[in-house]
């Protein structure tokens, strides 16, 4: 058997490190054992998929070296490998699977499902679908098609009986069938859900093996039944465990950074990002924490990985990360350098904005030093402002990211523009709304424009600085938290969607 693995993330926001963890695993394994690693993209959702996305995602698993035999720039032989391009293979399949009964038509209005859910949980059960269409008869279905009345089609799951499917790490888990919801396969725009295109494509592409994260658990019964529906079998399913925050919650990017955009931009070394990624649930034969991917992909067994949640320290990944930097030599230490400062049309955009306010050259890295490196240690005293009270400028610093986020781009005109609409709406002075930002961004009150410092510095370092600054300022409390989010979806719908339009 040709050993086939695969990573599928979806397009939906900057590249995650929790992609890179799983691609690593299915590389190696894939690789080591002469087999094919594929990169597919599940585009599923098609109101949070973007291309930009898709793009940064494949950039950034390559700059890690983690590059794939098949997918979607590269293509294969069990292409297209991006979701979005393969609905008339779903809609075939779906059609077959309703034919056979593992599937049926639902017509139910978003309200009536809404109070089903809410009725179940008055009743302390958990909410999922009642099975309202499940017995419709083929004309029945057939008229209210022809009515164009909007439809999904879900998975029929059985009501007794437990599920029983193995994981390598953990053996033979069981999950009764009560509990797993009747799930939406093809949506009413058309487009398969998630566990629908993944069960598919698996098969499909003839993946062996999926290493994913532990997640994704919960939703094995469905993919199962969708298998043995269609009389497949079913891959090796291996559930890695889930990166963690220092205080052990889910890898979360409220707490820390989770884009691997920002560890590139802070300066760490593919090589040591991806050595430090393979300590995390999986140890060395002679325990050594430093070894290269090749290294690694030899010693690979699925034995050796743990199931317990590895912390996710950048403490130890900056230490890790000095050890490859002593190790360059000389001149690729100048070179990685170099590349980092200067690459990707860096210093030319830095450039262009100090020139026009510099009169010595002297003066150039001093106006430009939080652009090239970490920005100055803040205090709170570094937020004390005449107009601003300490706690608007967290509600400031908290919206800002809240906004950055939303806008997910780095158009400084469209930036500039929602910051205005977010000062009126706060009832602030731009001037005084942004003086907390300047701060968080560049580490003093005054500095190089601001909305072209974001754009030069990128979403993910600037997420990063809010962050850290509304921490100085003493942090959000969980119920704080909930009060601005509240506060927050009350401007944004606006905010966002005439920003957007504009
Ligand atoms: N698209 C899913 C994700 O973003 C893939 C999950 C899986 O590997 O099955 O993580």
């Amino acid at each position: 058997m040709t050993i086939r693995t695969r990573v599928a993330p979806s397009p939906t926001g900057l590249p995650h490190l929790g992609t890179a963890y799983v691609a690593l695993f299915n590389r190696a394994f894939a690789h080591q054992q002469n087999g094919k690693f594929v990169l597919r993209m599940e585009d599923t959702d098609v109101g949070r998929s973007d291309s930009e996305s898709d793009q940064a995602i494949q950039d950034a698993l390559r700059w890690l070296g983690l590059d794939w035999d098949e997918g979607p720039d590269v293509g294969g032989p069990h292409g297209p490998y991006r979701c979005s391009e393969r609905l008339s293979i779903y809609h075939e399949l779906i059609a077959e699977l309703v034919a056979i009964g593992g599937a049926f038509y639902c017509f139910c209005t978003k309200e009536r499902l809404d109070s089903v859910r809410a009725n179940q949980r008055q009743q302390g059960l958990v909410p999922k679908y009642d099975g309202h269409c499940i017995s419709l008869s083929k004309q029945e279905i057939q008229t209210r098609i022809d009515k164009g009345t909007p439809h999904v089609i879900r998975l029929k799951v059985p009501i007794e009986g437990n599920c029983v499917f193995h994981d390598t790490l953990r053996g033979a888990i069981e999950i009764p069938w009560g509990q797993v919801d009747m799930q939406v396969l093809l949506k009413s725009d058309q487009f398969p859900t998630y566990h629908f295109a993944a069960s598919v494509d698996d098969h499909l592409m003839e993946i062996s093996h999926i290493f994913r994260g532990e997640e994704w658990l919960s939703s094995c019964p469905k993919h199962q039944l969708i298998y043995t529906y269609f009389g497949w079998q079913q891959p090796e399913l291996i559930h890695l465990p889930l990166l963690r925050n220092p205080d052990h919650s889910k890898i979360s990017k409220r707490k820390q950074s989770t884009s691997i955009n920002y560890y590139r931009r802070c300066g760490y070394l593919p090589d040591a990002l991806v050595n430090y990624l393979a300590t995390m649930g999986f140890s060395m034969p002679d325990e050594r924490e430093i070894f290269s991917f090749q290294e690694f992909q030899d010693a690979f067994t699925p034995s050796r990985v743990s199931t317990s949640g590895p912390v996710f320290d950048i403490a130890k990944l900056s230490w890790l990360n000095g050890q490859y930097i002593r190790n360059l030599s000389h001149s690729d230490f100048q070179k990685s350098l170099g590349e980092w400062a200067f690459g990707d049309g860096r210093a030319d955009a830095i450039l262009r904005l100090v020139q026009e306010r510099t009169e010595r050259f002297d003066d150039v890295f001093a106006q430009a030093d939080y652009l090239l490196g970490e920005r100055a240690t803040l205090t709170a005293e570094s937020f004390n402002h005449k107009k601003i009270t300490s706690d608007e400028c967290v509600r400031v610093l908290y919206f800002s990211q809240l906004l950055l986020e939303h806008l997910n781009q780095r158009d400084g005109e469209l930036i500039s523009e929602a910051f205005k609409k977010l000062a009126a709406q706060l009832d602030l002075k731009l001037r005084d709304c942004l003086f907390p930002v300047f701060v968080a961004i560049s580490g003093r009150s005054v500095s190089l424009p601001l909305f072209d410092s974001m754009q030069i510095l990128g979403l993910d370092v600037v997420n990063a600085r809010l962050r850290s600054a509304i921490h100085v300022l003493g942090g959000v409390s969980k119920k704080m938290s909930k009060r601005l989010d509240t506060e927050w979806h009350q401007h944004a719908t606006r905010l966002i969607n005439t920003t957007k339009t504009e």
